[in-house]
Formats: structure tokens, sequence, C-alpha cells
């Protein structure tokens, strides 16, 4: 190194606390063996990872570029300044708050800056393939707000639009929300927006899942069409684990006051650096085409799946994910994912639409194509992927020594090997 930089000494940190050092190699190591298949997780750069690992982290930066409560401040302004920038221009937004600290707290301050408690917020239940914090009664959203939850329809599992219009006629919400964690198709913005005029709510979009997608300009953008639109910056838009929220210029001053001080304390510069150095790198041809491989890879899993009996819901999928209905082969959700697991192969059981069993055993599961396309695989291999999944949930029993673990993860070896995750 010509520069001297301070941070990812990995060698220091190895000769002070080997217990945590082999922390980070064993993970290191079970991400290059296996299959990454969870929809909501990606492989962010050496360069994120690296503005992450910085001395930014010290900081204390209570308020905004050029507003602040602590002095010292000159240095992280910048890196908050050309995040903002950066964003806006990502997603042709008014304005852009990168500080939030995950999808959730994004989510909380959208809240905090256009409800009060008791208000009514209309949004997709979470066994429909909404989220936690769109109303469950087991987090703040449910229990601080009226939360009325939509489906889907039963023919086509998508999202049913009459029925949130009828909803949003019947409850008159102050905010009303699209978006969730198990949506394989894209949503008609257009049509939530009709709806949320004709009842003056509030329409706010939590793109957590797929903004990803959008900043790779391979699905409709819903920045033209919502209020305010929340997101996380660490599933398909691979940077570091955290949120951050674009809104309309007449919202700019709720959401600032709501995110800090309404919600949060001092931002994480070192996370902010980091997204900023994520956004640069959603601006470039590579990501375009990185997003572009990502559905046509979920679209090939998708398919593959259910040329074995392992259905898509929908039909099969437009975005990087896709939700499938294991009744027809006779396995539940819950072993799946243990059974993939023993394989090689990581996913995760899921609630289909109208699912008949519990949440913690679901007749369904989700996989998603953003780990696997970043190392670089294609739709020859997701065909492969699709048939060893089958092959170990079908066949396996959960054990991982059992033959056909062995066998399927014999195979996922091969295919990593030659589609190394952070290649050496
Ligand atoms: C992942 C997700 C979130 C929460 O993000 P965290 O960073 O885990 O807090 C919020 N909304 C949706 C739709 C998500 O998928």
């Amino acid at each position: 190194m010509t520069t001297p930089f301070y941070g990812s000494d990995f060698d220091a940190l190895e000769a002070f606390d080997p217990d945590i050092a082999g922390v980070l190699l064993s993970e290191l190591g079970r991400l290059r063996s296996g299959l990454q298949l969870i929809a909501s997780e990606n492989m962010s750069s050496p360069a994120v990872l690296t503005a992450l690992g910085s001395t930014l982290s010290n900081k204390y930066a209570e308020g905004y570029p050029g507003r602040r409560y602590y002095g010292g401040c000159s240095e992280v302004d910048k890196a908050e300044t050309i995040a903002i920038e950066r964003a806006k221009a990502l997603f042709g937004a008014d304005h852009a708050n990168v500080q939030p600290h995950s999808g959730a707290s994004a989510n909380q301050a959208v809240y905090g800056a256009f409800m009060s408690p008791g208000d009514t917020i209309l949004a997709m239940s979470l066994p429909m393939g909404g989220h936690l914090t769109h109303g469950t009664k087991v987090s703040f959203s449910g229990k601080w707000f009226n939360a009325i939850g939509y489906g889907v329809d039963r023919q086509t599992e998508d999202i049913d639009y009459d029925e949130v219009e009828r909803l949003a006629k019947e409850h008159r919400p102050k905010v009303l929300l699209a978006g969730g964690s198990a949506i394989p198709r894209t949503i008609d913005f257009a049509r939530f927006r009709a709806i949320a005029d004709e009842v003056g709510a509030i329409f706010w979009v939590d793109a957590a899942h797929f903004i990803g997608l959008v900043a790779g300009k391979a699905i409709p953008s819903p920045v033209p069409y919502a209020d305010v639109v929340s997101f996380t910056t660490h599933k398909v838009l691979r940077g570091p684990r955290s949120g951050a929220i674009v809104c309309k210029e007449e919202h700019a001053k709720a959401i600032d006051k709501a995110v800090f001080p309404m919600m949060q304390g001092g931002p994480q510069m070192h996370t902010i650096a980091a997204k900023a150095v994520n956004f640069k790198e959603c601006a470039t041809p590579e990501y375009a085409q990185y997003a572009t491989q990502v559905i046509a890879n979920a679209q090939q899993l998708a398919t593959s799946l259910g040329e074995r009996g392992i259905r898509p819901t929908t039909g099969g999928t437009d975005t990087h994910l896709s939700l499938h209905d294991l009744q027809g082969i006779g396995v539940t959700g819950a072993d799946a994912e243990k059974r993939a697991d023993a394989a090689g192969i990581v996913l995760n059981k899921n609630a289909i639409p109208f699912d008949p069993a519990k949440p913690n055993i679901a007749s369904g599961i989700r996989v998603g194509s953003p780990s696997v396309t970043t190392q670089g695989m294609g739709t020859e291999e997701m065909k492969l992927i699709a048939e060893l999944i089958h092959t170990a949930i079908t066949q396996g029993d959960g054990d991982p020594e059992h033959q056909v673990a062995r066998d399927v993860r014999a195979q996922v070896s091969e295919l990593v090997e030659r589609f190394p995750a952070y290649p050496r």
C-alpha cells in the first residue's frame, strides 16, 4: 500500500484477538464454500468494505452537512454531501437522506415524518409478502399505528389492486404503502399513486428489496410516483448494511427531522462513506449489466424449479427473487430449508399466499439471485442450481452426512470453484 491507511489490518486483529479473527475468516470460508440464495443478501465490494473499516467510524456528526452539533466535521461533511448528491443523481430524486442505520430505521423515520400514533396506514400484510415494519403486531408499526393489510389475488397471486382501492376508500389511510419482502413481480406504481390521490394519502414505497434493480435501470422506478421511497443499501444494491430515503422536495424537511433528531442519534459516517462508494458503483454500466443479469438468473431459476414441480407463485418473477410452493412435492418450507442447508445451499423457508401451514413451518421457499450473480454465474448455472435444490430437498433428510447431501455439496463445491465469492 502506498498511502498510509489505518483500518482493515487483519494481521493486527489476528494477533490481538484470534477468537474474532477466526470468526471473520470462517465466515469468509462459509461464503466461499456454499451457494447463497437468500434474496435479501449480496456480497459488497472490497471498496465498500474498506470504507466501512475506516476511522470515519469514530466521528460524532449529529445534524447534517454544514449544520452539525459537533466540531471537526469538515471531512465527514464531504463524505455525506457526496453520498447525498450521488443518491439524488442515481434515482433522479429531489432529496436524499443517507443517515438511516437500516431499512427498519428508514421506515421508522417515514412513520415519524407523516404519522402520529393511532393514525392509519394501509400496507401489504406480512403473510402476503409485506414486511414486519409494515404494521405487524410485534413491531412498533403495528403497536403504535392502526395498520390495515391488503393481500394478493387468489388466482394471479399478485397484488390485488382492486382490494387496495376498496380498503383505501373504506379506511382513508394517512399513508398508503407499497413494497415488501416476498413480492416477485414489479409493482404498478401509477395505480398506487392514483389510489393514494383518490383518498388524499401520502404514497410511500418501501423499495428495500428491489431498489438495486431500479438503480441498474432494469425495472421501472417508483421515484417519479411516490412521495417518499425508503430502502436498504445491502440487498440487490450491494452496498453496506444500511438504509436511505429519497423524497419529493416538499417532504425534505419532514424526513430530515424525522431521521434526526426524532428517531436516530449520531450518523454512522463510515457507513455513509461506504454508501457513497456504492452509489458510484451503481452508476456504472457494469452495475446496469449486473442488474439485468440478476433478473435473467432469477427467471431461469424460477422456470427450472417449476419444471421440477417446485411451482413459482405468480408463475414466475420480474425481479431478483421467486417464491415457490412446495406442496406439489410434499415437502415443508422448514424441511426444504434444512435439507438445502445440509447440501451447501442457503435459502429460506417462506410463507406463500394463503399458506395453510404455520409461519415457522411454511409451505414455500424464497430464492434470490443477487449473490450468485455477483459471483459471475449465468443462466446455465441457474439450471444446475435448480437441479441441485430439487435433489437436496426431495432426496435429502437434513443430515449433512447423508449421501445425497454429500453428493450435492460436491457439485456445489465444483460450481463455486469456477465462480468464487471474493476471489483470492
Ligand atoms: C429488509 C427489509 C426491511 C428492513 O431492513 P433492515 O435493514 O433489515 O432493517 C424493510 N422493508 C423491507 C420491505 C425489507 O425487505
